[in-house]
């Protein structure tokens, strides 16, 4: 699938809409999340145009990859979450991607509940 442009993601890193910045360097861009579910919730998104988990793990330059994976580590020490943080990347609809720019997830502060809802068996 194509990368759509016009993402909220791609405007934010374009400047057209505005974000509350923790991090920039040449590769990512680190930002709070406009509607957090944590006390500490903080969005890294790769500056390049990837859709999803898989087109930038596949499709990036896998110094990138590493590079990104560094830096959200590196935003986590920053944020002083000493005591444990979780990472999510929601990919594609089943797993519950709302904005088509790859990014993971920063959650913290506080403990943040069970991974996911238990399943019901239909
Ligand atoms: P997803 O469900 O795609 O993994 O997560 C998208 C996240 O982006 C959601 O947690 C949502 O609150 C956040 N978000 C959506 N629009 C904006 C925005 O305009 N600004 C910021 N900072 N976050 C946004």
């Amino acid at each position: 699938m194509d990368y759509d442009t016009q993402n909220i993601f791609a405007k934010i890193l374009r400047g057209e809409i505005p974000c509350q910045k923790v991090f920039e360097d040449d590769c990512v861009l680190a930002f709070r999340d406009i509607n957090p579910k944590a006390p500490i919730h903080v969005l890294v998104i790769p500056k390049g145009s990837y859709r999803d988990y898989p087109s930038f793990c596949l499709k990036a330059p896998q110094m990138l990859v590493a590079q990104f994976f560094a830096r959200v580590a590196q935003i986590a020490q920053d944020l002083q979450l000493d005591e444990g943080y979780r990472l999510i990347i929601n990919t594609g609809d089943h797993g519950g991607q709302e904005v088509a720019h790859f990014h993971a997830h920063i959650l913290g502060g506080s403990h943040v509940g069970p991974m996911v809802c238990p399943h019901k068996q239909q």
